[in-house]
């Protein structure tokens, strides 16, 4: 199939899931995980309608935003930060979704402070509590949304998930509660400086569970770009 099929089929397969779980297919957004694709692979499916783009790498995303390449769509950075590399991604980007440590949020703030922004986050939460993972863990999530409060050039959005790989029941129990910790924290943080209405979960294997469960955000890329090169094969 073509990548203008694929994304058709990935935008239907969305809207049938949130009907089936009586949603407005409106609410939910499809990121598109652009990780190893080229500039050319990333323009055209924008112009196929991808509305968001999700970057996991610093350097590749640098590159991209050199040629302009998001051009025409939102960009979010879903991987992994260090905040080494804060400088590079702060105000660059439309979301940071893997907001993990209260260090990273520190970091980011100060960035944000400095060039006098406010740059939009979702916290990353842990929520298979696997030892092996970044993300806040589900029991200190309102602290670490708390804290968001008083830092003025953050404002948090939401909250973003990588579970632990789909087991029999393709990852509802985590799906579910992740969607209960996202409408708690929501009614909690009530306040002027955050603006809670995002749920990033679900991927290519998961995405229509996600959506069913309460996803706002499904971040997809291999249902989209067919599969990559095996992790650790690339630069
Ligand atoms: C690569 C990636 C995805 C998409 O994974 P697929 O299984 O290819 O859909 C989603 N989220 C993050 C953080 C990723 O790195």
């Amino acid at each position: 199939m073509s990548l203008e099929e694929n994304i058709r089929k990935v935008f239907d397969n969305m809207a049938q899931a949130a009907r089936e779980a009586g949603r407005d297919p409106g609410e939910v957004t499809l990121v598109a995980a652009t990780k190893v694709q080229t500039d050319e692979t990333i323009r055209a499916a924008i112009a196929a309608g991808v509305p968001i783009c999700g970057e996991n790498r610093v350097q590749e995303m640098t590159a991209h935003l050199e040629s302009d390449t998001y051009a025409g769509a939102g960009l979010h950075f879903i991987g992994h930060l260090q905040t080494n590399k804060v400088r590079q991604v702060v105000g660059r980007v439309d979301m940071i979704e893997s907001v993990g440590s209260v260090h990273l949020l520190e970091a980011i703030e100060k960035q944000a402070a400095k060039l006098d922004l406010v740059q939009d986050i979702l916290l990353e939460v842990n929520v298979g509590g696997e030892e092996s993972k970044s993300g806040i863990l589900p029991s200190q999530v309102e602290e670490v949304a708390r804290l968001t409060l008083t830092m003025p050039h953050v404002r948090l959005r939401g909250l973003m998930a990588i579970p632990p790989v789909a087991g029999e029941d393709g990852n509802r129990r985590f799906f579910r509660e992740m969607y209960e910790l996202y409408v708690d924290i929501k009614q909690k943080m009530v306040d002027n400086n955050s603006d809670i209405n995002c749920l990033s979960m679900g991927m290519s294997g998961d995405y229509m569970e996600a959506i069913r469960q309460g996803a706002t955000l499904v971040r997809v890329g291999t249902a989209l770009f067919g599969p990559r090169p095996p992790m650790g094969t690339q630069a």
